[in-house]
């Protein structure tokens, strides 16, 4: 057994583990099963890899998509690590030779598609492998509560029952306590170690923007944002019409969403990573996999379905640490749709006086740079939290207020006098 300081130095350059890194490696090597939540950037892929080399013997990664898998063989083998990758489009004789490697050729990294599971020949030769560890990247795909939920992924349990002995980690950015259930359960972790990094994003300007003319309010936040852009909208065809707006305002953008073809999706998604368009109007079919540094705003034009899928686009923001801004526009439409979906599903006016406590405790409102419509939210509690949509009910109640059912202001005039 390495060290894994030794290996994470001799391997990455870093001098030290970041975050919650040793401490889930250590339970790694300890052989229990462990979930690991931790914030995009947070350095999950560490957390398999270095234990994966203290071993002898060949860790299995499962991860959804093609060009992610690549990106992490690729880095591993530019370190000399011999990593293998099992993706769509190779031949049945190709899939022999890659799995005899994995057996004779001293390989210490698999990385396949979940599809892969279904594959009798290669859970036949998965058992005959020296397997030190399996790990379950973008693990929140498992999870119907998830923002990706891949059918696939539910495979994994093959491995399971596949390789009884064997540790597991899964690892995700989804912070939710249902989707981390689903998780443990659908793996059937044994002694699990469940470990969460804090997803707070404090160079994040969490911002909501009340306005009756939206499209104005987008033009200027586009123009003044200083690098690259992401429009978050509901409909395919709003995402056209709003590029075609914002291109005759002299800002340049594209759109993007799951009805345009593969090839148009990587032209666009290549031409905005180049810079060559500054912002990018798209549905939520612009995700996962997208991993631009230099986001300075993302906005979102129409309010999402819920808030982990708000907090995964808005997230998209400042991966860089640059500050950057999450803007939320809303007009008077969208509130009343609000209030709509929200009145509706109250059973009776007396439990608005839990879910106002509850909201209560989710949010830290503080004055946001000096605008009194602008507010930033502590996403701390947030994200930690689940089963009421704390964003949606957060936004209705701010309607209600209106209407004198209740006052939000007063919940936070201690806090702010912020009027709402
Ligand atoms: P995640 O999968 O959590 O989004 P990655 O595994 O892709 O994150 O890592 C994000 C970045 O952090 C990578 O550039 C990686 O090299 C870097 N990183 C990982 N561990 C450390 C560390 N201990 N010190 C410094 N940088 C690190
Ligand atoms: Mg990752």
């Amino acid at each position: 057994l390495l060290d894994p300081r030794e290996i994470l130095y001799r391997n990455w350059g870093f001098s030290s583990f970041k975050g919650s890194q040793e401490k889930i490696i250590s339970a790694v090597l300890e052989n229990r099963d462990v979930l690991a939540l931790l914030p995009t950037g947070g350095g999950k892929s560490v957390c398999f890899q270095v234990p994966a080399l203290a071993r002898d013997g060949i860790c299995i990664v499962v991860s959804p998509l093609i060009a992610l898998i690549q990106d992490q063989v690729n880095a591993l083998k530019e370190k000399g690590i011999k990593a293998i990758a099992l993706t769509g489009g190779i031949s049945f004789e190709e899939l022999f030779n890659l799995l005899d490697n994995c057996l004779y050729g001293g390989y210490k990294f698999l990385y396949l598609s979940p599809e892969r599971l279904q594959q009798e020949v290669v859970l036949e030769r998965i058992r005959q492998m020296n397997i030190n560890l399996i790990a379950i990247d973008e693990a929140h795909c498992i999870s119907q509560w998830g923002h990706d939920f891949r059918p696939a992924y539910l495979e994994c349990a093959k491995l399971r029952e596949l390789l009884p002995e064997v540790p597991m980690i899964a690892l995700t950015a989804t912070a939710t306590d249902k989707v981390a259930q689903d998780i443990i359960s659908n793996l059937e972790f044994a002694n699990e170690f469940v470990v969460k990094d804090s997803f707070e994003r404090t160079n994040i300007a969490f911002k909501v923007k009340q306005s009756e003319d939206k499209r104005y309010q987008l033009k200027n936040l586009c123009l003044k944002s200083h690098s690259s852009t992401i429009v978050y909208v509901r409909t395919r065809r709003l995402t056209l019409e709003l590029a075609n707006f914002l291109n005759a305002q002299g800002c340049s953008a594209s759109y993007f969403h799951g009805g345009i073809t593969q090839k148009e999706k990587k032209e666009k998604l290549q031409a905005w990573l180049d810079n060559k368009v500054k912002v990018m109007v798209a549905t939520n079919a612009f995700g996962m996999g997208v991993d631009k540094p230099d986001v300075s705003l993302v906005v979102h034009y129409q309010i999402p379905d819920c808030i982990e899928n708000y907090f995964q686009e808005a997230g998209r923001a400042g991966r860089n640490g640059n500050k950057s801004e999450a803007v939320l526009l809303i007009d008077h439409n969208d509130q009343q749709l609000l209030k709509k979906q929200f009145l509706g599903s109250l059973p009776d006016p007396s439990s608005l006086k839990t879910i106002y406590k509850k909201l209560n405790n989710y949010f830290q409102i503080s004055y946001g740079e000096g605008h009194t419509e602008n507010f930033q939210l502590n996403f701390n509690h947030f994200v930690s939290t689940y089963g009421l949509n704390a964003f949606l009910t957060y936004n209705a109640l701010k309607v209600l207020d209106q209407y004198s059912v209740i006052s939000l202001s007063e919940t936070f005039s201690k806090k702010t006098s912020v009027k709402f």
